[in-house]
Order: C-alpha cells, then sequence, then structure tokens
C-alpha cells in the first residue's frame, strides 16, 4: 500500500496563526517522513479561502521556501465547506489519504499518527472526535451538542463531537466527488460514503491566535443548511400538523353540535367554527402533500450515488 499523505488546510484571514501552524506540522511531518510512515511526496496544502489579509503570500513564501508547503488559491470567499472540497477534489490524484484539518491549531496534530497508523491497517476514514468540550465556552458547548442532536433526529447521521478533522482515503474522496449537490454540508455526507470507519480522540485545544472566523450567524446559517440539506423531515411536519388541526376540527364540529343542540349558541357560530379548524387543517394537509413532492424534486436534483461499490471479484475467463 502507497502512503502519501496530504494535509489539506483550509485557511480563511490566517496571516496570524499560518508561520507557527507551518512550523509545527512541518516538524510533524518530517517527523512521519523520517519514521517512513508516510512518503516523501506527501506534501501539505493550503487553501486560501478568498482571505482579506496576507494569508495567500505567506503560502506563496512558504512554497518557496520548503516543498512541503503547497497552496490552493480559491477566487473569492466561498466558505469552509467549500474550501475544504476544492483542497480534497484537487489533491486527491496525487494522495493516496488526505487529512483535513482547521489552520488555527485547535486540532491537535498528533492525532495524526494515529490517523496514518488506523489508515495503514485497512481503515478508510477516520474521524477526529474530540474527547471533551471542557475549553469551550458554556455557550459553544450547549449550542454546539444541541446541534448534534438535533440533526440525529431529523435523518443527518453525523458522528457526535466530529468538525471537519478526518482522514480519507482517495477512494473514499472519489466517493465523495460523487455527490454533486451544490449545498454542501460534509459531515453529514461523509458518512453515508460506506467503507470502513474509525475513530481517533483528541483534545481540542484554543484557537492559537486571531479571532473564530465562524461568528454566530455563520454558525446558525451552517446549523441550517445541515438540517435542511440532508432531510426532508420539516416538511413531514406540516403535513403531521395539518392532520392534527383536521383531528382537532372533527372535534370542534361534535363540540359545536353539541352547543348548537343544547341551543346555547348565537345563529352561525356553529357553522364558523366547525369550518375555520377545517378549512385550516386542510390547507395545511394540502400544503404538507406539495411539499412532499418539492421534498422528492429536491432529493432527486441532488443526484446522489444511489451505490458505492466496496470491491468486484469476478473471474472473467
Ligand atoms: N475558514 C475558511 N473559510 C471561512 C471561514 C473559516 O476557510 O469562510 C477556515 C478557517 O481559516 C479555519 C477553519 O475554517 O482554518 C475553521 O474556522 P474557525 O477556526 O474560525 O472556526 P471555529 O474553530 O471557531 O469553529
Ligand atoms: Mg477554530
Amino acid at each position: 500500500m502507497e502512503n502519501i499523505l496530504y494535509l489539506v488546510i483550509p485557511c480563511y484571514n490566517e496571516e496570524e496563526v499560518l508561520p507557527e501552524t507551518a512550523a509545527r506540522i512541518k516538524k510533524k511531518m518530517s517527523d512521519l517522513i523520517g519514521r517512513n510512515k508516510v512518503d516523501q511526496k506527501s506534501r501539505v496544502i493550503f487553501v486560501n479561502d478568498g482571505s482579506k489579509d496576507n494569508t495567500w503570500n505567506i503560502i506563496t513564501k512558504l512554497h518557496k521556501q520548503d516543498k512541503l508547503f503547497g497552496g490552493i488559491n480559491l477566487y473569492r470567499n466561498r466558505g469552509h465547506q467549500n474550501a475544504l472540497l476544492a483542497g480534497l477534489l484537487t489533491v486527491k490524484d496525487y494522495a493516496d489519504m488526505v487529512i483535513s484539518m482547521d489552520a488555527d491549531l485547535q486540532d491537535d496534530i498528533n492525532a495524526i499518527d494515529e490517523m496514518v497508523d488506523k489508515y495503514l491497517s485497512g481503515v478508510d476514514i477516520v474521524y477526529g472526535v474530540r474527547s471533551s468540550r471542557q475549553r469551550d465556552s458554556f455557550f459553544k458547548k450547549a449550542t454546539a451538542e444541541g446541534f448534534y442532536k438535533a440533526m440525529n433526529s431529523l435523518g443527518a447521521n453525523t458522528v457526535y463531537n466530529h468538525a471537519d478533522y478526518r482522514l480519507m482515503s482517495r477512494r473514499a474522496i472519489e466517493g465523495l466527488e460523487q455527490y454533486k449537490e451544490v449545498n454542501l454540508f460534509l459531515r453529514g455526507i461523509v458518512p453515508t460514503i460506506g467503507y470502513p470507519t474509525d475513530v481517533v480522540y483528541y483534545e481540542r485545544g484554543e484557537r492559537y491566535a486571531g479571532e473564530s472566523k465562524y461568528p454566530l450567524k455563520k454558525m446558525l446559517s451552517f446549523a441550517i443548511e445541515g438540517i435542511t440539506s440532508f432531510s426532508t423531515k420539516p416538511i413531514r411536519m406540516i403535513t403531521g400538523l395539518g392532520f392534527f388541526i383536521f383531528l382537532v376540527s372533527i372535534g370542534m364540529m361534535i363540540y359545536s353540535l353539541i352547543r348548537h343542540f343544547m341551543g346555547e349558541t348565537i345563529i352561525g357560530w356553529t357553522t364558523l367554527m366547525g369550518s375555520m379548524w377545517a378549512i385550516g387543517g386542510l390547507i395545511l394537509l394540502s400544503l404538507g402533500v406539495v411539499g412532499e413532492y418539492i421534498g422528492k424534486i429536491y432529493l432527486e436534483t441532488k443526484a446522489r450515488p444511489r451505490f458505492m461499490v466496496e470491491q468486484f471479484i469476478n473471474e472473467k475467463e
């Protein structure tokens, strides 16, 4: 088994951390290459996600100093997930395994050894899972954990407490390439690719320098993206609600008829009461049914691969 390792690191305005990140990674890579764990053709590729600061200059300088480092420059800021995908798909033909990680050193680079070991033992996807969230603020911890739970209950099977620190074999990335959707939520897609997987636990550190590029606003839109790009369950909820209200309307109808025959109502109340609930319920129900079809169209337009062949054994003669 060949073992060329590529690291893919998306960077958005990371001039403050890049030099330190590069230095630490260089040490790690020399160590791995020295011990023959990975091939000396292994590389570190920084993906510049349309930074407005000096990030790209630093990357080109690193590249000139040391052939270990390379870079991909995106035209403009397309967001973390797209930058990551650009990196994975660009390097996959040169690498046997690719590890994606953040530029800010929050992902412990010492977990790379274990990831590589797992790959060498035949695993295609190794998830980096944080062992604890002690260092996160209460707010970040609560929102993040709530998010994972909501995602899973809505039908997207994400790996709990795993961000985008992971190793993928070349064939796993080739599988990922077959997902043609534009709204990309890697964390949800990768587990659906198949192939043997494993996890590596690591302690998530603090950002080395600079500020988070994921303010609350981006985090929220990321969460909504994650849910809506994986699940049409919200539509089903509308259908359910419509059905429920329609049932209530039958109850209301009976109730108002009873009141009517007891002579306790003014003229018109019974009809109004019954029809109000019935029409409301029917409208929601129809909306849900229309939504179901839109949901189908939505899933079809994604044109996701329907299967992934693990192995094909066949005697030709
Ligand atoms: N990032 C990116 N494009 C963006 C936002 C972030 O490439 O639009 C990169 C960023 O440079 C970092 C990684 O994504 O390498 C994670 O971002 P950050 O550390 O700011 O997120 P946090 O750890 O706070 O969730
Ligand atoms: Mg970070």
